[in-house]
């Protein structure tokens, strides 16, 4: 993969003199595959320059991905100035994490209202695609990318994108959940700050936020930014090759740079560790190529990064087991201001009670609770039996930076005080989406018993292939150019294949199928891009193998009506049949029920 960096400094533009070597522009990284796939990390000024480089090449069309971070301007605004959004012909899908009040499409609109500036956003020439983003996978192109909650005052995410073993991590702004941490201090990771490095592991490159020092970090604190001397040592712990620190402070000019970067090579030399560290400089072209052949172990979660645009179907709620007044207000305000119902709880036996009772969605706890340990409230939820016990979030206000207490109780997570509302928010909103999952289950059909008889009564599930069948699915593969044609039926609680061309397996459970959703109505059901469909945008074949993105079925009625599975397309890229195609799966369908009769 190659990168070229169009905007290094982090909160505002600074050009001048002093800053010609690492540049003035903010927040902008261009990256290629392999392939050609053009992904933008961030749209700060530096958008700028790199809209008219690629506009440069004539007029053929374009077609990217810009990936958001968050909306805070340094990282927006050069989008209104970036020019390929102008142009006809040009495609662009857009990323970005899912607020809770605005889209990212709003609030992109929100800075080109025409106090600000003299173009709308729905004016943009261009064809431009919005996508809210949660924690997850997604893929472009040839780049799998993996999304994960930042820790920064707004709701920030940051990608892992890898490409043909080539890995690169773009984390800005983020600061470590632990302030010992941030200020340099090789102490206990807590379940945050771990899994912060986990996504950095094996990283050939990680462009990382790195805009204070240690000697600055006091007076900025809770300011959502890293420290150099926290960055190098989570690079170095997490067996990076390449770090390039990044969102430059704009009061650093080019030889307080030049000084970072040598005090940053010289902790890594008493690490040991094979980490190469340099400062991200604006026109900087780096070739990424595979260094590692055996990589540290990350597994991202495996489901879907593309948010419902229905935001969360589930009431969420939250129990705030805290005994300090001040605090306990402060956060039911924030819950309040985030539509989330409210649990109270001053003890920790009446918080044992309402997690029993009620299950809230999210629990916040103060360590010292009533004279008690808030421990024990996480300690009595983790040990019991369930999905809900092992999985919901469960943050600890402490004032000690205690992580490996923490861990050891089964937190996720902590918050240190003094804090804000606006935090609180952003805290309670990433917590609850990163634990939220929503697979959509397709409905049963009104006569289910009924049709699961007519299935079971055809006589064919777990018989052996037949020529009748198989002849069907070549000349679907063939006819439609797909590379998996399926002859399925539905059974009560999984999918059996009476022909499978192009795929070894002859069953999968019917949960996570597509197939449920295509019987409950006569017509042909088509998913173009099932990553950008809700209901199957989590869905475990989509984001995991054998990563579906395309899916067509025609139902297959038995004699009685009933619909018993389907001839159904499947393919590994976004696709779509014109009406053409759609009328002849539906008559080959109706030459397969001929099949059913004459078995
Ligand atoms: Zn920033
Ligand atoms: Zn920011």
């Amino acid at each position: 993969m190659r990168v070229r960096f169009w905007g290094t400094r982090g909160s505002i533009a600074k050009a001048g003199p002093s800053t010609v070597r690492y540049g003035g522009n903010t927040s902008c990284v261009e990256l290629r595959s392999p392939d050609g796939t053009l992904v933008v990390l961030d749209c700060g000024t530096g958008a700028h320059g790199l809209g008219s480089a690629l506009l440069t090449g004539g007029n053929a069309p374009r077609r990217g991905h810009i990936l958001i971070t968050h909306t805070h301007w340094d990282h927006i605004q050069g989008f209104p100035f970036f020019a390929p959004l102008r142009v006809r012909n040009n495609e662009w899908d857009v990323y970005g994490p899912h607020g809770a009040g605005l889209s990212l499409r709003e609030t992109l609109a929100g800075q080109m209202q025409y106090t600000y500036f003299p173009l709308a956003l729905d004016d943009l020439g261009a064809t431009v695609r919005y996508h809210d983003l949660v924690e997850g996978r997604f893929k472009l192109g040839d780049i799998q990318v993996t999304a994960q909650y930042l820790h920064h005052p707004a709701l920030t995410i940051g990608y892992r994108l890898e490409c043909a073993g080539v890995v690169v991590v773009y984390a800005t702004d983020h600061e470590p959940h632990s302030r010992r941490l941030a200020a340099g201090d090789a102490v206990p990771r807590g379940r945050e700050d771990a899994r912060h490095e986990q996504f950095l592991a094996g990283a050939d490159l990680v462009i990382h936020d790195a805009q204070y020092t240690a000697d600055e970090y006091p007076s900025k604190v809770g300011w959502g930014h890293s420290t150099m001397e926290y960055v190098v040592q989570a690079a170095a712990a997490a067996d990076v090759q390449r770090l390039a620190l990044f969102h430059h402070d704009p009061l650093r000019d080019d030889d307080a740079m030049e000084n970072v970067v040598t005090l940053a090579r010289q902790r890594v030399a008493q690490t040991n560790a094979p980490l190469e560290v340099l400062a991200a400089a604006e026109g900087q072209v780096l070739d990424v190529e595979r260094t590692r052949r055996v990589r540290s172990a990350y597994t991202p979660a495996a489901k879907s990064a593309i948010a419902s645009p229905a935001g969360n179907v589930h009431e969420q709620s939250v129990l705030v087991a805290v005994s300090d007044a001040p605090t306990a207000d402060l956060l039911a305000d924030a819950a309040a201001e985030e539509g989330l119902r409210l649990f109270s709880a001053a003890d920790v036996d009446t918080a044992i009670d309402v997690v029993r009772r009620d299950q809230p969605s999210l629990l916040i706890i103060e360590r010292s609770l009533a004279g008690r340990d808030g421990l024990d409230v996480c300690r009595a939820v983790r040990g019991a039996e369930g999905t809900y016990a092992k999985e919901v979030a469960i943050v600890v206000i402490e004032d000690d930076d205690d992580p490996e207490a923490l861990l050891a109780a089964g937190a996720t997570g902590s918050l240190a005080r003094p804090f804000d509302a606006g935090y609180v928010r952003t805290r309670m909103r990433s917590w609850l989406l990163s634990t939220a999952w929503h697979l959509e289950r397709a409905p049963l059909g009104d006569n289910e018993a009924q049709r699961v008889r007519a299935v079971r009564a055809t006589g064919l599930l777990d018989t052996k292939p037949e020529e009748r069948f198989d002849r069907y699915t070549r000349i679907a593969a063939a006819l439609f150019d797909v590379p998996v044609v399926l002859i399925t039926l539905v059974d009560a609680d999984r999918l059996w294949f009476k022909s499978h061309y192009g795929m070894d397996t002859c069953e999968s459970p019917r949960d996570a199928a597509f197939c449920p959703h295509a019987i409950l109505d006569d017509t042909v059901m088509q998913v173009p891009d099932a990553l950008l469909d809700t209901r199957f945008a989590d869905n475990p074949l989509v984001v995991g193998e054998p990563f579906l993105r395309f899916y067509a079925g025609a139902p297959l009625k038995l004699p009685d009506g009933s619909r018993a599975g389907t001839l159904c397309l499947v393919d590994y890229r976004p696709r779509s049949l014109n009406d053409a195609q759609v009328q002849l799966l539906g008559d080959l369908g109706a030459l397969v029920e001929r099949e059913f009769r004459g078995g």
